[in-house]
């Protein structure tokens, strides 16, 4: 048997999607060819512009080798080589059934740091979607076939090929969302953690067992096409959740980021194309209407969708007219809640950074701080103390803390959220009143300090660098407010009486609540949230069941 080092290296080509051009999976496709001119059939298509990204690109790509693993048993292993096939970070494509592709239309999003326009991506349409889902429904028969093993060292090479792109998907990272480049960073080499973790998770099922009259056997299977449709706040890193997780399990996915960030998702599936056989993993940019459309696909089997809860409710119902698999991972407002015992000068900056690290815009970010009444004050004053010193800029600045918000709908958003703050006469402890208009999407943060309960930034996910404080006394009062949401999708709780935090975190309804440390999710552990959180939860080694069908065999033979 061929080893994966063996395998014809596939190289994408640049094309648009032919509808009878299926191309077998696993079989080497034709080298690149020049980009195409855009159609000139519409108005509204633009040309294919070099966008203002990435300049590292023209430096000379020493060509791939393949490596005859069949002798390797006559000499030593020659080591293997290091190559580094060309990507262009400059010019954006759809990748359908192995391919590169324009669309008729284009769009482009901004960068947060400055509004300029980022470079055109095509648009996919109708016609797009029923390529990709075609090549993919015939791309999984195969990749099915291939054993669990075979699958995992092909997304463990995977994870070594992409590893050679993570300068420039880092700066392309930081262009489009705007954090520092050092998080930015960490966001693109997470790739390595959840490619590893799924790579060494076990098939599920397999145990038969004796129930007396019968023999039973507990099997999984994969469910056939999963899309992923995902938001912008962390566009890499939600992606591989559901990419690892959907491969292994012996399904194809076809990926559609949020127009808003689609850069990098584009460039991460064009290196899959290195690995992957054509047609396993795809991508199609393009705003809501081609969510709805792989919703509504029948030949698509599972939707994985990270975003907001109208959005998730929307897809929920619309999945229901197929009858597919949905997993939800929506938005919450988490609590934060601080025990009397704490180290104040120790806690109150990671708190802060909890409710403020990238600019409020992650899920579990802290969104409703309750102190305990006999430290409201200095641990407020230590909140103030360190927020003023929080340092917001572009994320090529040295010193920044954290970037702008990612676009201009969630900047409008936040801005409202302060307006509304500002008037109703809240006590700002410490940020502007007024969101200013600046070069970027900058907005400093601010606590507001004790608001009602049934205040808006109490009640509200913000998804930006607002957070209110409030004192608590009671602990069954605290935690009666922490829960009174319809939300339930993370929770912090820090105290040096570990037993006390511990049974507040039992009695929270989250899907993750962390004791003493903000919100870290982790590929080794599920991740879903209570209520309308979401629905199911993906990650961790029960994750995977998520992507897979259970079939019991009940075995009467010999009985
Ligand atoms: P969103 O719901 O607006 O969009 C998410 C994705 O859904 C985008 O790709 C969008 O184009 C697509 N989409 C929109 N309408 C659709 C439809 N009708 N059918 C199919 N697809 C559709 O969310 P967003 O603003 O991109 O993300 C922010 C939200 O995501 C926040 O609420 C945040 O809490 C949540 N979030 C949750 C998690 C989690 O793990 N639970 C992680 C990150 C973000």
């Amino acid at each position: 048997m061929a080893t994966l080092s063996s395998r014809p290296v596939h190289k994408p080509t640049t094309a648009t999607a032919s509808p009878k051009s299926v191309p077998k999976p696993n079989k080497a496709t034709p080298s690149p060819k020049p980009v195409p001119k855009p159609h000139m059939a519409t108005p509204s298509q633009k040309p294919v512009s070099r966008p203002m990204m990435a300049t590292s690109l023209q430096k000379p790509v020493p060509k791939r080798k393949i490596d005859c693993g069949a002798l390797t048993h006559l000499a030593p292993p020659p080591p293997k080589p290091v190559t580094k096939p060309k990507v262009d970070f400059g010019s954006f494509s759809n990748v359908i059934g192995g391919k590169l592709c324009k669309s008729r239309n284009t769009f482009s999003a901004k960068n947060p740091a400055n509004k300029q326009p980022l470079g055109d991506v095509p648009a996919a349409n109708r016609h797009d979607v029923e390529q990709a889902v075609r090549y993919a429904n015939v791309a999984q028969k195969e990749w099915a076939k291939k054993t669990w093993q075979e699958r995992q060292q092909i997304c463990l090479r995977f994870k070594d090929v992409y590893s050679n792109y993570v300068d420039d998907l880092t700066d392309l990272l930081a262009l489009e969302i705007g954090r520092p480049k050092h998080s930015c960073r960490r966001e693109v080499e997470s790739c390595g953690v959840h490619a590893s973790f799924h790579a060494q998770l076990p098939l599920p099922g397999g145990d038969g067992f004796d129930a007396g009259d019968r023999g039973i056997m507990v099997r999984y299977t994969p469910l056939g096409v999963v899309a992923a449709i995902c938001p912008w706040n962390s566009p890499l890193v939600l992606c591989f959740g559901k990419l690892f997780p959907a491969v292994v399990a012996g399904n194809s996915i076809i990926i559609k980021p949020s127009p808003y960030a689609p850069y990098t998702t584009l460039k991460m599936v064009e290196i899959a194309q290195q690995v992957f056989p054509p047609g396993v993993v795809q991508v199609l940019a393009g705003d809501a209407s081609v969510g709805a459309s792989l919703v509504e696909h029948p030949n698509i089997h599972k939707i994985s969708f990270t975003g907001s809860i109208p959005t998730g409710r929307r897809i929920l119902q619309a999945a229901a007219a197929t009858m597919k698999r949905v997993t939800l991972e929506l938005g919450g407002n988490d609590a934060c809640i601080v025990l009397p015992d704490v180290d104040i000068d120790d806690v109150a900056p990671k708190v802060a950074m909890s409710a403020f690290l990238s600019s409020g815009q992650i899920c579990v970010s802290s969104k409703r701080i309750y102190i305990h009444q006999s430290i409201y004050k200095p641990f407020l004053k230590a909140m103030i103390d360190f927020t003023s010193q929080i340092k917001v800029g572009p994320p090529d600045q040295e010193d920044v803390t954290i970037g702008p918000i990612q676009n201009s709908m969630q900047f409008e958003k936040v801005k409202e959220l302060f307006e509304d703050c500002r008037r109703k006469g809240y006590k700002f402890a410490v940020g502007p009143k007024t969101v200013e208009e600046s070069m970027g999407y900058y907005i400093h943060p601010a606590i507001i300090d004790n608001p009602p309960d049934d205040s808006r930034i109490v009640t509200e996910e913000p998804f930006g660098p607002i957070v209110p404080c409030q004192p608590w006394r009671d602990e069954k009062e605290v935690i009666a407010r922490a829960n009174n949401t319809k939300t339930g999708l993370g929770a912090t709780v820090w105290g040096k009486d570990l037993k006390r935090c511990e049974k507040i975190a039992h009695e929270i309804e989250a899907g993750s609540v962390f004791i003493n440390s903000a919100a870290k999710p982790t590929p080794l552990a599920p991740l879903g949230g209570m209520k309308e959180s979401g629905i199911g939860s993906e990650w961790g080694p029960s994750g995977i069941k998520a992507y897979m069908n259970e079939q019991v065999i009940h075995n009467f033979s010999g009985r």
